[in-house]
């Protein structure tokens, strides 16, 4: 039996782990739940799965909770809750699907707490990658990948080493305006960009699939999680999403890992490592697909991903802080507040002014973070 807890229950991962877990009540049980604003989603998640600690983003909303929940229940807000969460007493594994670099400091203390991670916070690896790798290695903690590429990724590896690695190559569906030029990008609302053609997913993830960034963050968070350089971490545009990413061998051999565009596969593969479970899912029919298509990824009309790559490069505090003015940029822009191309406009100029610190600490990682944002939010 995995004991788990699910930090970021109510978004779109967290319900899709749910999912999972509700399929196989036999093998997995739910011992904390944490989420930030949607309290009725929480109250429904704990009724059904019984948790023995909720958390929620703050206590107004946590008083709310306690009054719909039985006693045994403990309801927790804010960044202690998510500790609390993280580091539950009888938990074994922890999902972390909060989105952007408020996973971290939860993520870090589930990793010093000892459990295994399903990670699918990549922010978390973007921001501060050498020290949740290096925290992980001491405290001999996995962190299976959830993200779909770095499933695939983790699933084409299985059993090689990465010292006969060529390449990884990384798919990427292109996002809402795969066909639209620069030009029309200067009129595009978030409206539009919100509808990905491929994947039902949280807001914030769906625009950095638009402009590229959410790549960019991959091919972050791959460097990490698998020890490669940059210099052997491609991309190409695959407007299908079938393939889901690929590895190829010094030998020249490549291996993909395929299947129907379904998060819960992988967030069911991290779950179950290194065993397969059933999952009842639309089966992927080759036939039915027929013709799979690949196209270069080019930083001229992806500038973003250019940004990663320089970002993921030069390392030290710039990945910290492209990630914390992006993170501000894609909601200014859900706001209203900037224009489509505004979001690479903010990243470039902060990145620009920002003065990189080496091999950063904790607490530098989180200034340099808050500078970020601060700069993106005045622009
Ligand atoms: P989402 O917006 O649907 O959900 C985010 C969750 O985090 C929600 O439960 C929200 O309440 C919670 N949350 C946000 N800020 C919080 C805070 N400060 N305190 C507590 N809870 C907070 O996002 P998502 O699409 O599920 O993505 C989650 C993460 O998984 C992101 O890092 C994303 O890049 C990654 N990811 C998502 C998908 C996908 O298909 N959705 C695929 C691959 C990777
Ligand atoms: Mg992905």
């Amino acid at each position: 039996m995995k004991n788990i807890s699910i930090l970021g229950s109510t978004g779109s991962i967290g319900v899709q782990t749910l999912d999972v877990i509700r399929q196989h009540p036999e093998q997995f049980r739910v011992v904390a739940i944490a989420g930030g604003t949607n309290s009725d989603l929480l109250i429904k998640q704990a009724l059904e799965f019984k948790p023995s600690i909720v958390s929620v983003g703050n206590s107004t909303l946590a008083e709310k909770i306690r009054m719909e929940l039985p006693d045994e229940i403990k309801v927790l807000y804010g960044q202690e809750g998510l500790i609390e969460v993280a580091t539950h007493p009888q938990c074994n594994f922890v999902v972390s699907a909060i989105v952007g670099s408020a996973g971290l400091l939860p993520t870090l203390s589930a990793i010093e707490a000892g459990k295994s991670i399903g990670l699918a916070n990549k922010e978390t690896l973007v921001t501060a990658g050498h020290i949740v790798m290096e925290k992980a290695k001491e405290k001999n903690v996995s962190i299976i990948p959830i993200d779909s590429e770095h499933s695939a990724i983790f699933q084409c590896l299985n059993g090689e080493i990465t010292s006969g690695v060529k390449r990884i190559i990384i798919t990427a569906s292109g996002g809402s305006f795969r066909d639209l030029s620069r030009e029309q990008l200067k009129e595009v609302t978030p409206q539009q960009a919100l509808n990905h053609p491929n994947w039902s997913m949280g807001a914030k993830i769906t625009i950095d699939s638009a402009t590229m960034m959410n790549k960019g963050l991959e091919v972050m968070e791959a460097h990490w999680l698998f020890q490669l350089p940059y210099e052997q971490i491609d991309t190409v545009m695959h407007r299908e999403s079938i393939i889901h990413s690929m590895v190829e061998f010094e030998d020249r051999a490549i291996m993909a890992q395929l299947g129907t565009p379904d998060m819960r596969i992988p967030i069911q593969y991290a779950l179950t490592y290194p065993k397969r479970l059933a999952l009842q899912t639309e089966p992927l029919d080759l036939l039915k697909v027929g013709i799979l298509h690949f196209e270069p990824l080019s930083m001229e009309r992806y500038p973003c991903l250019g940004f990663a790559y320089e970002a993921g490069r030069k390392g030290g505090t710039l990945p910290t802080v492209l990630n914390g003015a992006n993170e501000v940029a894609v909601a200014r822009f859900l706001k209203g507040e900037i224009s489509f191309l505004g979001i690479e406009h903010v990243i470039s100029s902060v990145m620009e002014k920002h003065h990189v610190i080496s091999q950063p600490d904790l607490e530098t990682i989180i200034e340099a973070d808050q500078w970020a944002r601060d700069v993106a939010s005045k622009m």
